[in-house]
């Protein structure tokens, strides 16, 4: 099947409980399409995220990534029997990169890229090594394979996080918020490496805050409020000249 770079949604529901986090959500991304995931704290753009990358089952709804299916399956027991093995290796092909960057603390940062290949994929240690060190120089962190999370600054950090899912060899990559979490004067070299990712081709989903980033490098910005999507489209349009009155007053509040 050849869908991959792909993310396909029809009419996702997700819920804790009682309480409908995200409702018929339609979501179409081709190969190497940019959409960033914009609203207000609580909308749900983590949670779609979780969902994409199958970290949250949903509870209806049509969900493809890289045109396999991960969404619902009207049989809970075959859903849960089958789901483990199938969700691992669709998800190996889903890089995702948090806020909190998530680095395993007691590891170098080329033993943090090198890992998922060696563990998961029984890559050997030496081509998985030479290849970490390779996609540290691709994020800017030549020479900096040896340190710890604890020796590198917070973009620093986050561009380990970058090459360390770049390691696994996406198709898709999530973004949660990636420069949140980092000094003001530390978010542009991580948007440096995801815009240099874009040029490359990779499809992308970026929930941000980045409103200048997104008008620059999205193809499709997307808002979300109330766990639905109340507007997409362009970036001109729907940065520059929203049709609905959520999005111009979340955009009045955080400009
Ligand atoms: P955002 O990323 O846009 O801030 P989230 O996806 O984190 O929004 O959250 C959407 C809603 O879902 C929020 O109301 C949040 O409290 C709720 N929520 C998220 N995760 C859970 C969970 N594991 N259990 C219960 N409620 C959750
Ligand atoms: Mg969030």
């Amino acid at each position: 099947m050849n869908g991959d770079g792909t993310v396909f949604a029809r009419g996702l529901r997700k819920s804790f409980g009682d309480r409908v986090v995200l409702d018929s959500i339609d979501l179409d991304v081709v190969c190497g399409q940019i959409v960033c995931v914009i609203g207000p704290s609580g909308s749900g753009k983590s949670t779609l995220l979780r969902c994409i990358n199958g970290l949250e089952e949903v509870d209806r709804g049509v969900l493809r990534v890289n045109g396999e299916d991960l969404g619902f399956r009207e049989t809970a027991t075959s859903y849960r029997a089958r789901k483990r093995k199938e969700v691992a290796a669709q998800r190996s092909r889903i890089g995702m990169v948090f806020q909190s960057f998530n680095l395993f603390p007691n590891m170098t940062a080329r033993q943090n890229v090198m890992s998922g290949p060696v563990l998961v994929k029984g890559k050997p240690k030496a081509e998985a090594a030479r290849r970490a060190d390779a996609l540290l120089a691709s994020v800017g962190l030549e020479g900096h394979g040896g340190h710890y999370p604890w020796q590198l600054s917070g973009g620093q950090q986050q561009r380990v996080a970058i090459a360390r899912s770049l390691a696994m060899d996406p198709n898709v990559m999530l973004f949660d918020e990636p420069t949140s979490a980092l000094d003001p004067e530390r978010v542009g070299e991580v948007l440096a490496v995801m815009k240099d990712l874009a040029e490359r081709g990779m499809t992308m989903l970026i929930a941000t805050h980045e409103m200048g980033f997104a008008k620059e490098v999205a193809d499709t910005v997307m808002f979300m409020d109330g766990g639905l999507v109340v507007e997409q489209g362009a970036p001109k349009d729907v940065l520059c000249n929203p049709k609905e009155r959520r999005t111009q007053k979340f955009l009045e509040s955080v400009l």
